[in-house]
């Protein structure tokens, strides 16, 4: 176990059984990241260690399950990338005379799991045990996930970058490392964002449409529980009433042409950069002959948003499809799992397109 910063451990699973077997002088909350929230892991780990709790709550996505209360981290599932009822973390009493305290967040260590959306719950619970003792952050061997949580954790206290929040991890702990996909991907992600996981930035909707782009390639049923809110429909379209626009500012709609429906928000937009990636110089150069002229770029003919709830073509399953009016039937897009070429070049993955030609802009 190494100390990181005043109360705040790093270490491995043994670390965490020895510290729930026996008193610990110095550690007062535990939060393992493994594989699964259940203590019962500790003895699966190994056989002959029991270790007495007394659960507190369990907290889901989306706040069902009874205990979520004000305060808690009840994610709208169309905003967060997790799935909907999925366990978001297990907060119980643990250990010789249940003293200590364990939130227990299920990630395993691949470079396509989901950290970001568990950083939240995770800074919640460090900041409050630091203010009451002191936290052991721990995984399995104790170098990727909790290394990860910690050098998240470091940026966002200190301002660092991923870099130095690394670097300064090491000073007290040589050997962490995180996997890539939490390293060089979500922390980046963490950094660009501004230090915070923020639902509405471009950076976290490109993430959450390739994790959603994952769930489709596990073969995972995509159903109207990971579509976003249909803008069409008053009603639905809660993101309207959380987060209201500025006085003053319109909100900028995508309507049908034809029948003038609402189908999508700015919101709803996920960005790219016109002419961004390799294949994209390949394509200028067969389109417009000349391989060095880079600044060739067409605006871009079509706007690529997430799947939203109307879409009613995606749920059916097929990898691409076309895209068309709830309201008039009139085609708007098309869908593709395995990605569109904009006609900037880019290729968006999965992508789901709405044609400029056949929507019109105005405000809302
Ligand atoms: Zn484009
Ligand atoms: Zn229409």
């Amino acid at each position: 176990m190494h100390l990181v910063r005043e109360n705040l451990f790093i270490g491995n699973i043994g670390d965490a059984a020895q510290v729930l077997q026996n008193d610990s002088a110095e550690i007062t909350h535990i939060l393992s990241v493994l594989s699964s929230a259940s203590i019962s892991f500790f003895s699966e780990w190994r056989s002959g260690l029991t270790i007495p709790t007394k659960e507190i709550k369990k907290v889901f996505v989306g706040g069902s399950g009874g205990a979520a209360a004000s305060g808690d981290h009840v994610d709208d599932a169309s905003k967060s990338s997790l799935s909907p009822q999925k366990l978001l973390y297990l907060l119980e009493y643990a250990g010789k005379d249940l003293k200590l305290v364990r939130m227990a967040v299920p990630i395993r260590d691949m470079e396509s799991e989901n950290l970001l959306d568990y950083l939240d719950a995770c800074f919640d619970f460090i900041d409050q045990s630091r203010k009451e003792g002191s936290v052991l952050v721990h995984c399995f061997a104790g170098v990727s996930r909790s290394a990860a949580i910690i050098t998240a954790y470091l940026m966002r206290t200190e301002q660092l970058s991923q870099e130095d929040a690394l670097e300064s991890l090491r000073q007290t702990c040589e050997f962490v490392c995180p996997n890539d996909g939490f390293l060089e991907q979500q922390l980046k992600m963490f950094e660009e964002m501004g230090h915070k996981v923020d639902h509405s930035s471009p950076v976290y909707k490109r993430f959450r449409l390739k994790v959603l782009g994952d769930c489709y390639n596990r073969g995972e049923k995509i159903d109207s529980s990971k579509l976003g809110a249909d803008p069409g429909l008053p009603t639905e379209s809660s993101s309207v009433m959380e987060a209201p626009p500025k006085e003053g500012t319109n909100r900028t709609a995508y309507r049908c042409k034809k029948c003038r429906r609402v189908v999508a928000l700015q919101e709803n937009v996920v960005d790219h950069i016109p002419g961004e990636g390799e294949t994209s110089f390949e394509w200028n150069k067969r389109r417009s002959g000349n391989p060095f002229n880079k600044s060739v770029q067409t605006e871009c003919s079509s706007i690529f948003v997430e799947p939203l709830r109307w879409m009613t073509a995606v749920e059916e399953g097929a990898i691409e499809g076309k895209l068309s009016c709830a309201h008039c039937e009139a085609r708007l897009g098309y869908f593709n799992w395995s990605g569109i070429q904009c006609s900037c070049g880019s290729w968006i993955t999965p992508a789901f397109q709405l044609h400029k030609s056949r929507v019109d802009i105005s405000t809302v």
